[in-house]
Order: C-alpha cells, then sequence, then structure tokens
C-alpha cells in the first residue's frame, strides 16, 4: 500500500455469481469462525498491538498465535490479517479511551427530568475533547475516536450508571458478525494460494478463483474461474490505478439471506486540496424544504456567482412510499398465512401450499426492498455528482453544506405516518449523499465544509438581518415558520426561502474562507455575525455545464425544469435559465 497522503483507495462491491455464492459463503464462514476463535485468545494482548505496528497485520498476528484450525497457510494469513486489523484498531480505541478517561465526568450527562430521557451534553464534550486535543499533536481522524469513545463511554453510562473505568469493561469482545476475508495476506492475483483474479479489461470481466471448503468440510480450488462482470467504474477507474488485493465479505439482505461479494479496491492518486489563498468562490448547499437540495454559488467578495440549482425529488418521495406500502401489504399477506398455516396440524397436506406461497411473498418482498434502496443509492449518487459539477463549473473551490443535524420535515405525503416515512427516507438519503460528497470532494480535491443551520433559513441574505417566512409570495398576512417564501421587512428583500437559505449558507462559507485566509485557524461563527456579509446578486459568470449522468439519453428541458434520462419525473434540476439556455448548459 502506498502513501495514505498521496494515494487513496476506492472500493467496489460487486456481487458473485448465484454459482460461486454457496461456496463462497461456506469459506466466509469458516474464516469466520476462526478469526472469532483467535480473537478470543488474543484479547487479553491488546495493547502490544498499539505499539509495535511495523508492517502487515498478519505477521503481527503471527508472533503470537498459529492457526486454532488449520487450513492452508495462506488462508490462515488472509485470517491474521483480519483479525490484525480489528486489534489494530481496537488498540487505536483503547489508546483514545485512556486519553479520555481522566476526564469523563458527569458534566456530559444531561440527567433525566421529568420531561425528557437522560442524555448526552454535547457541547461539554466537544468543549473538553477541544482543550484535551490541544494538548496532543493536531490530528484529525484522532479527534473523531475521541469523540467516537466518549459516545460509547456515554451510553455505556446510560446503561450501568456509571463510567467505565477499563476498556475491556466498556468494550465487549468485539466478534465478526458476518464474515470478511481480505486476501491481502496471500502472495498476490497470481501466485496467490488462496486465490487467484485475472483481469480483462476489454472483455470487461474478471476471472476469479479461490479455495473453499466443501460441504464435507474439505478444503478445495475451485475447479472453475469464477467470470465477474466489472462495473464501468472500476474499468475506468483501473486505467489510472492500481489493483489491490480484494476482500471477499458477506451482505445481509432486508430479507435476513445472505449473499457473498468481493470488494474489488483500485488505489489511486488523491487530488491535493487547493491552498486557501486560491480559494475564490464557495458553493453554499442547503437541504431544501421543499426541495432535496438547493445550491447557490458566491464568490469571496459576497457576490453571488451564477443562478441557483433546485434538486427537487417530489415524484420520487411518491415512488419510494408506495414501495414502502407495498412491502407493508406483502408483510400483512405474509403474517396472515404463517398464522393459517400454523393453525393446520403439523402433519396437515396444505402446509406445502402455504409454504410455497410464503417463500414467494418473502421473495417479492425482498425484491421491492432492493429496488427502495436501489432508488436510494442512485438518488445519493446524483444529487452529490451535481453538487461536485456545480462547484466545478462555477469555480468553487470550498463546499459549503448544511451540517446533517437538525433535518426538517418535508411536511410531504399523505397522512401522519406517510410523512413520517417520507421523512426518514429523506434523512436516510441525505446522510447517504453528505458520505458520498465528503468522499467524493477529497477525491478530486474540492475542499468540503459544514455549517450548522441555525437560523439560515429565516435570515435575509440580502441585509443579513432576521427575517420571516411565508406560505407563498402573495400571501403575506400571517407569517409561517416552514413557509416556503421569505420577506424581509427591513430592506423588503423577498425570495424562495431554499434559496435563501443556501446563500446564507455560502455568506457561512465565505466568512470561514476569509478566516481560513486570515488566521489559518476558523470558528463557526452564527449567521448573524457581522462577519458573515451580505450577499449582492450580479448574475453575472453563469456558467453551467451539467452532463447527463447516462450517455444513453439527452436530458430534456420542459418550461424552467431540466428532467434526467432514467428520473423522469422522479428528481429533477429547477433554474430560471431561459429555455434554450438551460437545455446548452444541460449538455
Ligand atoms: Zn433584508
Amino acid at each position: 500500500m502506498r502513501d495514505s497522503r498521496t494515494h487513496q483507495p476506492l472500493t467496489y462491491a460487486v456481487r458473485l455469481p448465484d454459482d460461486a455464492q454457496a461456496d463462497a459463503l461456506r469459506l466466509l464462514d469458516a474464516s469466520r469462525a476462526v478469526v472469532n476463535q483467535a480473537l478470543a485468545i488474543l484479547w487479553p494482548h491488546l495493547d502490544e498491538f498499539g505499539s509495535d505496528r511495523v508492517g502487515p497485520a498478519w505477521k503481527q498476528v503471527g508472533k503470537y498465535i498459529a492457526s486454532p484450525s488449520p487450513h492452508g497457510d495462506r488462508q490462515w494469513r488472509c485470517e491474521s490479517e483480519v483479525l490484525g486489523r480489528v486489534l489494530r484498531a481496537q488498540a487505536e480505541r483503547m489508546k483514545a479511551f485512556e486519553l479520555v478517561l481522566p476526564i469523563l465526568c458527569d458534566g456530559f450527562i444531561r440527567p433525566k427530568t421529568e420531561k425528557r430521557e437522560a442524555s448526552k451534553n454535547r457541547s461539554a464534550i466537544k468543549e473538553a475533547l477541544t482543550t484535551l486535543q490541544k494538548s496532543l499533536e493536531e490530528d484529525e481522524t484522532n479527534f473523531v475516536t475521541l469523540q467516537n469513545v466518549v459516545e460509547q463511554c456515554c451510553n455505556f453510562f446510560f446503561a450501568h450508571d456509571h463510567f467505565p473505568s477499563t476498556y475491556e469493561e466498556l468494550q465487549p469482545l468485539p466478534l465478526l458478525k458476518v464474515g470478511t476475508l481480505t486476501y491481502a495476506g496471500d502472495d498476490g492475483p497470481e501466485k496467490g494460494q488462496a486465490y487467484r483474479l485475472a483481469l480483462d479489461l476489454d472483455g470487461g470481466v474478471a476471472r476469479f478463483r479461490f479455495r473453499y471448503p466443501d460441504s464435507a468440510g474439505v478444503w478445495h480450488w475451485r475447479k472453475v474461474d469464477t467470470i465477474i462482470p466489472l462495473p464501468d467504474a472500476v474499468r475506468e477507474r483501473l486505467k489510472a490505478g492500481e489493483l489491490m488485493a480484494p476482500t471477499l465479505r458477506e451482505e445481509h439482505r432486508a430479507d435476513g439471506s445472505r449473499m457473498a461479494v468481493l470488494d474489488f479496491i483500485v488505489e489511486v492518486e488523491k487530488q491535493e486540496m487547493p491552498a486557501w489563498e486560491s480559494v475564490e468562490r464557495v458553493l453554499g448547499a442547503d437541504w431544501g424544504v421543499h426541495t432535496l437540495l438547493t445550491a447557490t454559488a458566491v464568490d469571496e467578495h459576497n457576490k453571488q456567482v451564477g443562478r441557483p440549482m433546485f434538486l427537487n425529488t417530489g415524484g420520487f418521495d411518491g415512488r419510494q412510499a408506495r414501495t414502502r406500502r407495498q412491502i407493508d401489504e406483502l408483510k400483512k399477506k405474509v403474517a396472515t398465512y404463517e398464522q393459517q398455516r400454523d393453525g393446520l396440524p403439523t402433519d396437515h397436506p396444505k402446509r406445502t401450499w402455504y409454504n410455497q406461497r410464503l417463500a414467494l411473498y418473502r421473495r417479492e418482498i425482498d425484491l421491492c426492498w432492493r429496488k427502495y434502496e436501489q432508488r436510494n443509492r442512485a438518488l445519493a449518487h446524483l444529487a452529490s455528482n451535481v453538487l461536485v459539477l456545480l462547484a466545478r463549473v462555477h469555480g468553487c473551490s470550498l463546499l459549503s453544506m448544511e451540517s446533517l443535524k437538525t433535518l426538517k420535515s418535508t411536511g410531504r405525503g399523505k397522512g401522519v405516518r406517510g410523512r413520517w416515512r417520507n421523512y426518514r427516507n429523506n434523512s436516510q438519503i441525505r446522510g447517504e449523499i453528505w458520505r458520498l460528497l465528503r468522499y467524493k470532494c477529497h477525491l478530486i480535491g474540492l475542499r468540503f465544509h459544514t455549517e450548522q443551520p441555525r437560523g439560515t433559513s429565516h435570515t435575509c441574505p440580502h441585509c443579513g438581518l432576521p427575517a420571516k417566512t411565508y406560505r407563498s409570495p402573495s400571501e403575506r398576512k400571517e407569517a409561517v415558520q416552514w413557509g416556503r417564501w421569505l420577506f424581509c421587512d427591513i430592506c423588503s428583500y423577498n425570495g424562495d426561502r431554499d434559496y435563501c437559505a443556501s446563500v446564507n449558507i455560502a455568506r457561512l462559507g465565505v466568512a470561514y474562507l476569509g478566516q481560513m485566509k486570515q488566521t489559518g485557524k476558523a470558528r463557526s461563527c452564527p449567521i448573524t455575525d457581522p462577519r458573515v456579509k451580505p450577499v449582492s446578486y450580479t448574475g453575472a459568470g453563469a456558467a453551467l455545464l451539467l452532463p447527463p449522468p447516462s450517455t444513453h439519453a439527452r436530458p430534456s428541458v420542459s418550461g424552467k425544469i431540466c428532467y434526467y434520462p432514467g428520473w423522469l419525473g422522479s428528481a429533477f434540476l429547477q433554474s430560471s435559465h431561459k429555455k434554450h439556455l438551460f437545455l446548452r448548459l444541460c449538455g
């Protein structure tokens, strides 16, 4: 593995073909059993995995034990690589625990009151950790680990009414729940003694062969290569990157069934982050009330660049809600049939009929879940790509994103239950988009910063003073908290609520950028802070070039909305560009 500062591994999971599933799952079960057995043996030596960390993890494990259940030397190396990585990660957490142990205090916990349950005092935790971190070397991941461990300690407190005094008390033996086997401990794709992997980039496939235990527990090589079609993204990445040893692991489906996937890991060069001095424009993105995302670009002199973009998902929510209803109905049928079947005597002939029906319904439920999750993932990719592209075409090197903490209910959907569902699904998608964005920004060298959304949708982006929102531009009798139109009583500025919020997020980003440029350090400031400057809009530099996500069809523009192929009526971009311009800009 090359230097983590300059290179980054990208992982692509590909499901193994059906004919290899059973053998691969058996292999994973066998590996998991060995890893867990060895984990129990080595757990008392955990602290030794925190220091001596030179070389691969399997070597370190090898110093202590041999396989508790031998079935091939390289197979054990791969298993001990998994094991060693778990132990090293746990040792890292244990170090973090030892650092936070002296500062764990009751102040971290907000006691239970009549109105609410006991909870974590996040501001106290953050303050204590910041102070603690100042005494350590600066390292961002370190902070996350510290925070993570404190969270775990607080959860322990809720369960036991006291903080843990040792790491072992806090952390139970972290046994693997699902099988995972990295081939990094083996001798490579050509000479491997546990696996072989050959790429056929022209044919677009990989040939994978592996050793596995058969149903009698005897270990063999698979007689034939497993042909795995490579996704386009992997082929694309392999042109510039290097293929690392793959990882075989199992995934659980919504219905509880399992499947084996092979993670293709491609190591690519990281883009360097632009120097703060060179950052001139900021793209502000807001989780909308009426749209999924709204984004606006602002330059460092607080001038808006180009026009805002709205990613709307109205039809998408409806489709997802329908799929959820379908799943509910199927589940109801399953419950009824199960009840009817269980009412029959054990030797009743109709039981078989019920079982067949039940199997059918369960498969149907599984299909629905897959469709549902696939759609979520696809939307998250679309949204993150759109944002990254927008940042690029506007020349923004900093993406200022509203943080995920305060999720707004969209109020869409029929009935409380439907609305809650949409809300919950939206929060899932937002989490996914956020993760993808952070990852993609890192990959292409775009700075990413999150902002607290406090007050951003109730502040006038024009004069920077608090403003109210109303149901619509014409209905201004009564201010509504979730209203879609913002109107400023002071300067009479008014505009779409989500748009205003995105400008405000961009303004926060500009203030942050200013601090970074001047002092190299920044504290997030509230939207009312004088450092957060008002924005003026010139409409200049409105260049938007958005290639469609698929190459098969062109996006079509109807009025001020651009529909993407494959997303007709479910997700669309909206902008105030003129039709002919918009169509040209969208590729
Ligand atoms: Zn104003």
